[in-house]
């Protein structure tokens, strides 16, 4: 939608749109800017530049215009304090892993808690009217500004002031009212330093009129009227206008304690104590000069190196003080600022990894782990977290009770980071090789495929500024991810069809077919689950005629069938498969069992990922880090079946959405978003409570039995357990058991086999003396005990590769023989673990035509090896085992031929 368009056809009627009460009541007059042109409102009749280009524009830095001061805690309880007074309800935050909107990862605005999706559309859905909630919002856009620019922040609180004016609640007149009486009464700042400036708010498909309110330049809160939809001009006016105020906490805090940057006065004792440990102090004139300049600049320069190097010319930095103040002052404040936004994201259940918002917090602490080897700043990561959450606990009590699972995450993550390094330093290595900066394309590669962070590049001088653009791109990439396409049937004028899953749910019934199209019906009511949810359809029989698939489409019910159809208008009798039914009902029921049971074993970070129920097997992702260790595939599974014997009710139970979420939580989105007002609930006592549309046992018992057949880590922060429930595990149970009991024997009878070759081989030896006396009296060619003699003239060569001599039978069998007939040769080929080997004896006078070291070189080569030796002495071998009989020929060829 065309903003400026708005902004001019709004502006062109002051009186309807902005004129509040307030204005006329304290005497607010009407101004252009004299540089920008821009409307705004003030008691100074005498100011003639807007807020931004203003001479007093940040002026409040060393100088804040209010007698009170609050830090970032403290500014939070005045401002609950001020709405509470007039009748506002406190509401609690909500997550900053945004569970109920499936085009969102994460909670960007305060206005987002409220917003649910039906059909397409998106509602507003308020637990009290009017309210106000410090909500935690995370955005990653401006990450390279963070640290730098003194009042960008990867994570904020969003004072968020709400009213829907219909329904109790106000409208322009009260909201501008009581902003104005929050920034004079409660926090002291003279009424003359207050500038509204008029301007627009538009998108989803409606707009509306906005008074942005600012202080000395610093823009303080945004005070949205949502009014309208459509076209400008073609516009009509919504059932629901909304009052969206949206204020920065961080900035109440800035302005009442005037430091340098809003970074000093929001994250409580954890930047002084840093800064100690490199000595340096964060309050001093030529801070506040540099600030001061930076915050100026910022409007006039887009890119961020230009803004800082003119703020270094303009506070007379030298070089010097670049590095030894500013630079570590910037690190401290990222270091801080992306930890705070980690503990709130990891305690809502988010983990980082390379994909989708998950990414995001990767990405951070590889900042923060960077930034802590190039400071070489001795900071322990769980000290700052627990200075961090004792800090907040009284605001957000939920980060205390996740304090170690944030920690235990952490942790993993850094050591992940350290081993990356040295993989890092050597691709970097090759970068500067091509001797040109990587484009942001490249550098988005660097980081998908290798972690390669463009900080470290700038680190080891590879780059020298990271490009503006990178960090934007690399968002909208994996803001991609999380859309949904939707597939159109013809299916116009067809009621909704009955669905009796949901209510007495007869495994018979009789129904009428409202619609038969290709090989599709359409029935006025069914008792057949289309498949949802990752449940797997029922099968059966329509009118005889076999189920093969159910699918739903909007309200209604597509069955397909085969081998035949019935006839539009036919009364029709169904059977639904019932122990298809109950097995994909069991492995269901067992897919809550089993996130409950990885979420008790793992820890709070479990989230389902997806499932998948059918028949046979099912499988249920769960968001976890690393892969499960037996043993603790081991204790799941235990978990799981001790819920299975306890035998713990189901029940289910239809809420209001907005009760729902209020009663149990977010982690009743397991499954993703719910987009209808009406939520059904399936709860396993406490242990287990998740929206769900699926078919599930009535106790837990009648699972019987859960077994996970195999896991397996499928992408970065995501495991699969695959597992059977009730018969089939029973049946599983029992062919394991089978195999179990085969593996014994196979290994027994190994054992024996083993067993009694060593016993050959113990006989062969002593059966030596016993050989060369049979061999001594021998005149004619014969084979005694596998031994091939081969008598020629006087010469006897003996020849074996039978499986029942060993190393040492040959060698003492070998050695000996030639001793006693120096006219003889000995050849063995044995196996001897991976290889086979060959071993040659040559008497005295045998040696002389019978080379052993010729005869052991020519065996070898055929088996790809190698020997060594002399004529009468060589052995040698080789890998391939497969030229074994190849092998014995040679050798037989080389001492008969
Ligand atoms: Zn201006
Ligand atoms: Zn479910």
């Amino acid at each position: 939608m065309d903003k400026k368009g708005i902004l001019k056809e709004f502006s062109s009627d002051p009186d309807r749109y902005y004129k509040v009460k307030l204005f006329e009541e304290q005497g607010f007059v009407r101004k252009a800017c004299s540089k920008c042109g821009r409307f705004f409102w003030t008691l100074d009749s005498g100011r003639d530049l807007c807020p931004e280009d203003a001479e007093d524009t940040y002026s409040f830095i060393g100088e804040p215009p209010t007698a009170k001061r609050f830090d970032y805690t403290q500014a939070w309880k005045q401002v609950e304090k001020f709405f509470e007074k007039n009748n506002h309800t406190s509401v609690s935050r909500y997550p900053v892993v945004c569970r109920w909107r499936d085009d969102l990862y994460f909670t960007i605005a305060s206005i987002v808690d409220f917003q649910r999706v039906m059909g397409s559309k998106v509602v507003f859905e308020f637990p009290a009217n009017p309210l106000v909630v410090p909500q935690t919002c995370l955005r990653f856009k401006d990450l390279e500004n963070v640290g730098v620019t003194g009042r960008h922040f990867s994570s904020f609180c969003m004072i968020g002031q709400h009213s829907i004016p219909n329904l109790q609640g106000y409208w322009k007149d009260e909201c501008v009212d009581l902003d104005y009486r929050l920034l004079t009464e409660q926090f002291g700042i003279k009424k003359e330093e207050v500038v509204f400036v008029e301007d627009v708010w538009a998108g989803g498909g409606s707009f509306g009129s906005s008074l942005e309110y600012f202080v000395r330049g610093l823009e303080l809160g945004n005070a949205v009227f949502t009014e309208f939809q459509g076209e400008l001009g073609k516009h009509t006016t919504l059932d629901q206008k909304i009052i969206d105020m949206g204020a920065g906490l961080e900035r109440f805090a800035w302005i009442t304690k005037g430091t340098p940057t809003a970074y000093d006065c929001c994250f409580g004792p954890i930047t002084n104590h840093l800064f100690e440990k490199i000595g340096i102090q964060s309050d001093s004139e030529m801070l506040r000069n540099y600030f001061t300049s930076i915050a100026k600049n910022l409007e006039i320069y887009d890119d961020l190196s230009d803004v800082r190097r003119h703020a270094v010319k303009d506070a007379g930095l030298t070089d010097d003080q670049l590095n030894r103040i500013i630079t570590p002052l910037e690190g401290i404040y990222l270091i801080v600022d992306h930890l705070r936004t980690l503990i709130f994201a990891i305690t809502d259940g988010a983990l980082p990894s390379n994909v989708g918002g998950g990414y995001n917090l990767r990405m951070m602490l590889r900042r923060i782990n960077g930034t802590i080897d190039r400071m070489n700043l001795k900071a322990d990561i769980d000290e700052l977290i627990d200075m961090h959450i004792d800090y907040l606990r009284d605001t957000y009590p939920e980060l205390d009770e996740k304090r170690q699972d944030v920690k235990t995450i952490l942790k993993l993550e850094s050591q992940r980071y350290v081993e990356s390094k040295s993989r890092m330093g050597k691709m970097a290595g090759k970068l500067k090789e091509k001797g040109r900066d990587p484009t942001v394309d490249e550098l988005i590669t660097l980081y998908e495929s290798d972690g390669i962070t463009p900080e470290y590049l700038k680190e080891i001088e590879v780059i020298s500024e990271i490009p503006s653009s990178f960090y934007a791109k690399l968002l909208d990439l994996h803001q991609l991810d999380k859309k949904k396409a939707t597939q159109q049937l013809p299916l116009e004028n067809i009621p909704e069809t009955d669905m009796l899953f949901y209510k007495d749910d007869p495994m018979e019934f009789d129904a009428k077919v409202l619609k038969v199209f290709e090989n599709s019906v359409i029935l006025d009511r069914t008792s057949f689950y289309a498949r949802g949810g990752g449940q797997e359809p029922d099968h059966g029989t329509i009118s005889g005629f076999t189920v093969t698939d159910v699918n739903k489409h909007g309200g209604v019910i597509l069955h397909e069938l085969e081998r035949g159809m019935p006839k539009e208008g036919d009364t029709v009798s169904c059977k639904v498969d019932v122990t298809r039914r109950a097995n994909i009902t069991k492995n269901h029921t067992s897919t809550h069992i089993l996130n409950a049971s990885s979420r008790k074993v793992l820890g709070s970070w479990i989230w389902q990922h997806s499932a998948f129920k059918e028949d046979d097997h099912a499988r249920l992702d769960i968001t976890h880090h690393s892969s499960l260790t037996d043993e603790q595939v081991r204790d799941i599974e235990d978990a799981a079946n001790n819920m299975v014997k306890q035998n713990i009710p189901v029940s289910i139970e239809y809420f209001d959405r907005g009760t729902a979420e209020q009663k149990y939580g977010f982690r009743i989105y397991q499954g993703g978003v719910v987009p209808v007002k009406s939520v059904r609930i399936v709860s396993i006592e406490y242990k287990d409570i998740e929206a769900c549309g699926g078919t599930h046992v009535k106790k837990t018992g009648d699972i019987e039995l859960i077994k996970i057949t195999r896991t397996k880590r499928i992408q970065d922060g995501v495991v699969r357990l695959e597992f059977v429930s009730g018969d089939t595990a029973q049946e599983y149970l029992k062919q394991q058991e089978i195999e179990k009991s085969e593996k014994e024997k196979e290994s027994a009878q190994k054992e024996l086999r083993e067993k009694q070759r060593e016993e050959d081989k113990q006989k062969a030896r002593e059966k030596i003396p016993v050989l060369l006396e049979e061999i001594s009296s021998l005149n004619d060619s014969e084979t005694i005990d596998e031994i091939e003699i081969t008598v020629i003239d006087s010469t006897k060569i003996c020849f074996t590769s039978s499986k029942r001599y060993d190393e040492f039978f040959h060698i003492t069998f070998g050695k000996k023989l030639v001793k006693n007939h120096p006219n003889s040769v000995y050849v063995g080929i044995f196996e001897s673990g991976p290889t086979i080997r060959v071993m040659a004896y040559s008497g005295e006078e045998a040696s002389k035509s019978k080379n052993a070291w010729n005869i052991v070189k020519s065996v070898a080569e055929v088996l790809d090896g190698a020997g060594g030796g002399d004529a009468k002495f060589a052995q040698g071998g080789g890998k391939d085992t497969s030229k074994i009989d190849q092998a014995i020929a040679k050798a037989k060829s080389m001492i008969l031929g």
